[in-house]
Order: C-alpha cells, then sequence, then structure tokens
C-alpha cells in the first residue's frame, strides 16, 4: 500500500500575472449572477455523462482505503488549481474566507474560539494541516498491516472535506475570473462535480454546508443544484 508517494508542496510557480478585474458577475446590478452560474461556464466541463461511476468503490478495494486515496486526489488538485491564483489571493484581495455575498467563513483555534483570517492565511492553514495528515502514519496508514482507525478516520475525512468544499467556494466566488482567464474551468468543474458526487456518496458531505444558510447561502452551492438536475451528479444510494 505505497499509493502515497512524495507528496507536491504548493505549487511555487503561479502561471502569468493576472490582473483582479471586475468581472466577477454578469450585469452591473449588484443582484447579478456570478459568472460561474451562467452559461456556458456553469456547464463546461471535461467530458459529459455523470460522476456515479468514478466514485463508486471498485471491487476488492477497502472503503476506508478508497476514500483516503481519493482525499489525497482532492487535495493534491485543489492545491494545484489554489497553486495557478494563489497570487491574486492576497492579504489585500481578500481580507475575509469568503464564499458568497453574505458569506465570511470563521476559522476555529485549537482553543475553540471563532476567528477571521485573510482567505490566504485560512487556505494556507488548510492545506498545511492536511499535508501534516496525509503524512501522519497513524492517520492515513501506507504500511501492510495497519488499519484506517474506524471511528477517528471518518470524523477526520469529514473535516477535512468540509474545509476544501470552503475552498472550492472561495475560489467560486472570488477568482473565477481567474480561472476563466487560465480557460481552466472546464477542469475546475470537473474537479468540483467529482468532488461533491464523491461527498454526497459516501456521506462526507452534509447539504447544508453544501447549501450553506438561509441567510448566508454558499454561492457555488447554487452549482451543485444545478449540476443534480441535469444528471452530472447522481443521486446517492438512500438520498431522497
Ligand atoms: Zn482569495
Amino acid at each position: 500500500m505505497s499509493f502515497f508517494g512524495r507528496r507536491p508542496k504548493r505549487s511555487p510557480t503561479p502561471t502569468g500575472s493576472l490582473s483582479r478585474q471586475n468581472s466577477l458577475t454578469e450585469g452591473d446590478g449588484s443582484n447579478a449572477k456570478p459568472l460561474y452560474l451562467c452559461s456556458p461556464f456553469a456547464d463546461a466541463a471535461l467530458v459529459n455523462g455523470n460522476f456515479k461511476t468514478i466514485v463508486m468503490l471498485p471491487k476488492y478495494v477497502d472503503v476506508m482505503e478508497w476514500v483516503a486515496v481519493n482525499i489525497y486526489d482532492f487535495y493534491t488538485n485543489l492545491n494545484e488549481f489554489y497553486g495557478c491564483i494563489t497570487e491574486c489571493c492576497t492579504q489585500s484581495s481578500c481580507p475575509t474566507m469568503s464564499a458568497g455575498s453574505n458569506l465570511n467563513y470563521l476559522w476555529t483555534t485549537p482553543e475553540r474560539k471563532q476567528v477571521s483570517l485573510s482567505a490566504p492565511t485560512y487556505i494556507d492553514s488548510v492545506m498545511s494541516s492536511v499535508q501534516n495528515l496525509l503524512e501522519d502514519e497513524n492517520v492515513f496508514p501506507t504500511k501492510s498491516g495497519q488499519d484506517f482507525h474506524k471511528e477517528s478516520f471518518p470524523v477526520t475525512i469529514k473535516h477535512v472535506y468540509r474545509q476544501f468544499l470552503r475552498i472550492f467556494a472561495h475560489i467560486y466566488h472570488a477568482h473565477f475570473h481567474q480561472i476563466l482567464h487560465l480557460r481552466a474551468e472546464p477542469h475546475f468543474n470537473s474537479l468540483f462535480a467529482h468532488f461533491l458526487a464523491f461527498g454526497r456518496e459516501y456521506q462526507l458531505l452534509d447539504e447544508k454546508d453544501i447549501r450553506g444558510d438561509p441567510n448566508a447561502p454558499v454561492g457555488a452551492g447554487l452549482l451543485w443544484e444545478r449540476w443534480k438536475i441535469s444528471g452530472k451528479l447522481e443521486k446517492g444510494a438512500g438520498e431522497a
């Protein structure tokens, strides 16, 4: 079980110099629809069809192992995307971890205090802590004979998943125009759709985390609604 090879650090070479433009929305009214919800961007994808087949547990593979491999892949891919836009996500451009017009995520300290961090500090904290977890043999065992912890592993993974969702949500909300500039929206949408389909299939994501609070909705949560209706995301077992 040596699928966890070398773990990449944050990409040190952001591509090009992208300026922050006021092109987050279509139209100029304050209620204008964000570009990521507009055609053709909202439905741009690498492949047509749904993600059910690629999230299914392969035969003879332990479910914990399958979740671990996928978490590692989501971490790697999300890290690479963020690496491409990292120079546009700064203390001044993103002083809060925003993910909707009325939503700023707070960071919970080890003392359980909720504090507001800038988006780059927040994302850096998530990525560093996940990297440490991935390298911890007690959490992600890679040697044969070592098992995943039945109680704590699912709890840890749900927490990691929720944090990854927040990073996706911030990128959609604050940096989608840079994703468009890189012409990477089919890749980014496909990664997010895969992430959502996998999270729902293995109960790693709660619906309330995807949608957010009615008073502070997650902007990218509307993509989930849209893709569910279009059949891109198959409903998971037991989902109403
Ligand atoms: Zn940002």
